[in-house]
């Protein structure tokens, strides 16, 4: 069985993505099917150099889902993964100095 474009349902498959010739050289496209290939790119990337650090630390405790959560963040921010004040257990107090300190500054600025 010779499988058919998943765009135009009607050429055949001869291009990456599932589509025919004249649908992956369509402009925009190409664009509206994620590449199959397990090479391909995903996520938010990853790149070289000296990202700046997270604004805030979090209190979320490593491991756990806010902490993933907070991490996928700051990678979709460019940002450095980890702060240095960063809650290294549960209940940690140490990102709570920094949060403290930044409200005040806040309030005094
Ligand atoms: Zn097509």
């Amino acid at each position: 069985m010779i499988p058919i474009c998943q765009h135009c349902h009607t050429g055949k498959v001869n291009r990456p993505r599932q589509l025919c010739w004249n649908c992956y050289y369509s402009p925009g496209v190409r664009d509206c099917y994620p590449s199959t290939s397990k090479y391909a790119r995903r996520g938010v990337g990853n790149f070289n150099g000296n990202a700046p650090v997270a604004c805030e630390p979090t209190t979320a405790a490593p491991g756990t889902p806010e902490k993933m959560e907070i991490m996928a963040e700051r990678a979709r921010m460019r940002q450095r993964l980890w702060h240095p004040f960063d809650a290294e257990f549960a209940g940690d107090p140490k990102p709570l100095t920094v949060l403290e300190d930044s409200s005040r500054l806040k309030k005094v600025a």
